[in-house]
């Protein structure tokens, strides 16, 4: 990761370095204000569990569909829990714990547009 730029703690996108931000960069933590005020919560590290575990599950080449997890979570309510499945799975990318695929080659979890896939580091 380049010098000037970190990751937000909530939607786990990439932050890049802005002047506003030259006197207090170490505190910056998030890339938003509304990242900023949802912060991440019980149920969103609940959800990075649950990835993990569901990757965990699987044979360790296999990747998984963010739906599979907010399915798991929600059964009957799956779709409000594709983003914040997203979002958790950013974050562990940050953490360096899993990968994300589009079309079976890792991409960039700040600007890959469309369906992905989570898998395990490899
Ligand atoms: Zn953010």
């Amino acid at each position: 990761m380049p010098p000037d730029s970190k990751t937000c703690q909530a939607c786990g996108r990439r932050i890049t370095w802005r002047k506003k931000w030259k006197d207090d960069w170490d505190d910056v933590r998030y890339c938003s204000t509304g990242c900023r005020k949802r912060g991440v919560g019980v149920a969103d590290r609940d959800l990075e569990q649950r990835i993990l575990d569901t990757l965990d599950g699987r044979a360790r080449s296999a990747s998984i569909c963010p739906s599979d997890v907010a399915r798991q979570k929600s059964p009957d309510d799956w779709r409000p829990l594709m983003e914040p499945v997203r979002q958790a799975a950013r974050r562990l990318v940050a953490q360096g714990r899993v990968e994300i695929t589009q079309q079976g080659h890792v991409v960039d979890p700040s600007t890959a547009k469309g369906p992905i896939r989570i898998r395990l580091p490899r």
